[in-house]
């Protein structure tokens, strides 16, 4: 008998092993959602469709038509967006809705952060704080990294999984196309090789990305850290066993 329909918003690493955790057990037919930002997603067990829903009442109206009996949000902390069109769309289709939301990282004694609403924000302090020449690690996606024109006499290595378009990258930009995680080794190689004077992260959380902080505080350099937007009102759990927790019920 075919379970019932089970839609991820993913995009995460929480989404995918949310789908693996049920693959197989029958219970839920799982399909798992993706925006289409990267050309080449990692392979996910279950059913996967790709882009855009056209806003919240595009959403509930996949929810109708295909007869979706529970929602989980396991959306990046940072995709606000998708986030308040789940809390709406799930409300107007009568569909129960969870939200994985991921716990931000918190300073430790040692780091010194500058924290800051966006990257506009982000690249204002660096062009303050930082001599001419200066290196700067910014660990962003590629749809962040125009603010940082703003900068021209700084030097940016971007990592980021896709590259973004020539137009939005600052004059002395190195890119680095990968994809976490990451070690401390690997991080304090990086900040060694390149010089960097300072990191420009976004309060992601998780473990896959956590060893530039350590590094950045071993290498006594500010991190530049923008804040989450505000989170939807959904109810949520930190981390994938409440969400299995939830579908249990
Ligand atoms: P966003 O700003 O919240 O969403 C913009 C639009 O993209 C949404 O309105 C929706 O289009 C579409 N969308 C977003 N996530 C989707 C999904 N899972 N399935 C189908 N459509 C989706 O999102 P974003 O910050 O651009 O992030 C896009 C995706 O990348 C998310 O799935 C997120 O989990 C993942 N991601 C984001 C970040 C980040 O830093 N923002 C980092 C890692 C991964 P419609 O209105 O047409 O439905």
């Amino acid at each position: 008998m075919a379970g019932r329909r089970l839609l991820i918003l993913g995009g995460t690493t929480e989404a995918a092993a949310l789908a693996r955790a049920l693959d197989g057990a029958g219970e839920w037919e799982v399909v798992t959602s993706l925006a289409g930002r990267t050309r080449a997603p990692a392979a996910l067990p279950g059913a996967v469709r790709i882009g855009g829903f056209g806003g919240a009442d595009g959403l509930a109206s996949y929810l109708r038509s295909e007869r979706i009996d529970r929602v989980v949000d396991a959306t990046h902390p940072f995709a606000a967006t998708m986030s308040a069109n789940a809390a709406a769309a799930c409300a107007e289709a009568g569909v129960p809705l969870l939200r994985i939301a991921r716990p931000a990282w918190t300073p430790v004694p040692g780091d010194r952060w500058i924290e800051v609403a966006d990257a506009a924000e982000a690249a204002d302090w660096l062009a303050g704080a930082l001599p001419a020449g200066a290196a700067v690690l910014l660990t962003l996606g590629r749809q962040e990294v125009a603010p940082f024109k703003r900068c021209p006499a700084l030097r940016f290595v971007l990592r980021s999984i896709e590259p973004p378009v020539p137009e939005d990258l600052p004059p002395d930009c190195l890119l680095l196309s990968e994809r976490g995680p990451f070690t401390l080794d690997g991080e304090r190689a990086l900040i060694a090789r390149h010089g960097i004077r300072a990191v420009v992260a976004k309060n992601a959380g998780g473990d896959a990305t956590a060893a530039k902080l350590a590094a950045a505080r071993e290498a006594a350099i500010p991190v530049v850290m923008i804040r989450r937007p505000a989170p939807p009102a959904t109810p949520a759990v930190a981390a994938v066993a409440g969400a299995l927790d939830w579908l249990r019920a």
